[in-house]
């Protein structure tokens, strides 16, 4: 059974040195950047229409990359100690509990980052914290980890926030990461890889597309918004 063995992975972690651990911890997120830029580049180079297109990061923006995969690591070991010192529970009975679960993470997660990144949009931490992330206007793969370490930070906070609040199945917290990271890339690709009538389609019409996330770095006023227009939609600060 899947949730008996990542709750055996997770057991099988407490037992090891904390050196282990962040090392452990550290390899896991580089692995997920590696993956984030490899597949970012496929998709780039299948679907542009650009020729010219740049697939080259430069020292700064590999910094900034590594910087973000550090606090990550932190992020990863602070929600561990959490769990293991009892504060953030995890359930891991299979059961119908594992989709509504995965639809409380979801929609809590989206509402709670699209009010956040609503709120930085609005205040002086535009200026010295989120317009980092802004100078792409043509967003590419690595500009997922382009982001000042205090947004960094506050995601992770808001993530861990959200893990304290309540016993969410194990399953359903993997299934939720994964799909983070999906629309993480998705929405940093430069690239509309999905055609319009698939994007209209009754609930993906809903969903952050990549042209959603694209519309946010070009104009800064509307979709704030990740995984769903729902909230930008109701606020009024829909672009399609
Ligand atoms: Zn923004
Ligand atoms: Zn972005």
């Amino acid at each position: 059974m899947l949730s008996a063995n990542l709750n055996d992975g997770l057991i099988y972690l407490t037992g090891l040195p904390v050196l282990s651990l962040w090392l452990i911890f550290l390899a896991e997120n580089v692995i997920i950047t590696v993956l984030v830029l490899l597949i970012g580049r496929q998709l780039q180079q299948k679907f542009s229409v650009d020729t010219l297109i740049n697939y080259s990061y430069t020292r700064r923006e590999w910094q900034l990359c590594g910087l973000t995969n550090i606090l990550n690591t932190l992020i990863t070991y602070a929600g561990f100690w959490l769990w293991k010192s009892g504060f953030i529970k995890i359930e891991t009975d299979v059961s119908l509990a594992i989709f509504l679960d995965f639809l409380f993470l979801f929609f809590g997660m989206d509402i709670l980052m699209f009010v956040f990144h609503y709120m930085i949009h609005q205040t002086f931490l535009y200026q010295s914290v989120h317009r980092l992330h802004h100078l792409a206007v043509h967003p590419k793969p690595i500009d997922l980890f382009i982001l000042h370490p205090l947004e960094t930070l506050s995601f992770g906070g808001l993530w861990l926030f959200m893990l304290w609040l309540y016993p969410f199945n194990i399953c359903a917290v993997v299934i939720y990461l994964m799909i983070n990271i999906i629309f993480g890339l998705t929405g940093h690709l430069g690239i509309e890889p999905l055609p319009a009538n698939i994007r209209n389609l009754p609930f993906i019409k809903y969903l952050g597309t990549s042209t959603f996330h694209h519309n946010h770095h070009q104009q800064e006023r509307y979709n704030f918004g990740f995984y769903t227009s729902l909230w930008d939609r109701l606020f009024g600060t829909y672009k399609a």
